[in-house]
């Protein structure tokens, strides 16, 4: 948690009591969390806090690389993992939510030749891979 707070603070960011509740909440849900887990969590320090105020702050967490968003498609809400220094991918089953890190990237330096023949300038990348996790599986 410090190296979040110490990573808003060199990027000239105030620490707020909420910022803070909301970093602290990251760390606390373990290794992935949605908003609603991190209301639920930050409420028992910050009971005044609002789901609005929790997306705020990890969209800012997002934009500065500190938080990594994983799209869950057709459902309700992301999940958000605090940026780890391995650059990797994530399995997320799109029945039940599970996620699970793919420690390695697909994406070759031949592939993002192909986006820089067209003038463009990439910083990063998302990819998520979509599919049944063993127990949705076998429950049918
Ligand atoms: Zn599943
Ligand atoms: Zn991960
Ligand atoms: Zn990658």
């Amino acid at each position: 948690m410090e190296k979040l707070l110490n990573a808003l603070r060199a990027k000239g960011y105030k620490m707020t009591p909420q910022r803070r509740a909301v970093a602290a909440a990251l760390i606390k849900c373990g290794k992935f969390a949605t908003a609603q887990q991190l209301l639920l969590q930050v409420k028992q320090t910050t009971p005044d806090v609002s789901l609005d105020t929790i997306y705020r702050n990890l969209s800012l967490f997002v934009k500065l690389g500190l938080v990594t968003e994983i799209h869950l498609p057709g459902r309700e809400g992301n999940i958000f993992e605090v940026t780890t220094n391995q650059h990797h991918h994530h399995l997320v089953c799109i029945n039940c939510g599970k996620t699970e890190c793919l420690d390695y990237c697909p994406i070759s330096s031949h592939d993002l030749e192909k986006a820089r023949e067209r003038d463009f300038q990439i910083i990063s990348h998302a990819l998520e891979f979509y599919g049944y996790c063993r127990t949705c599986r076998t429950a049918g």
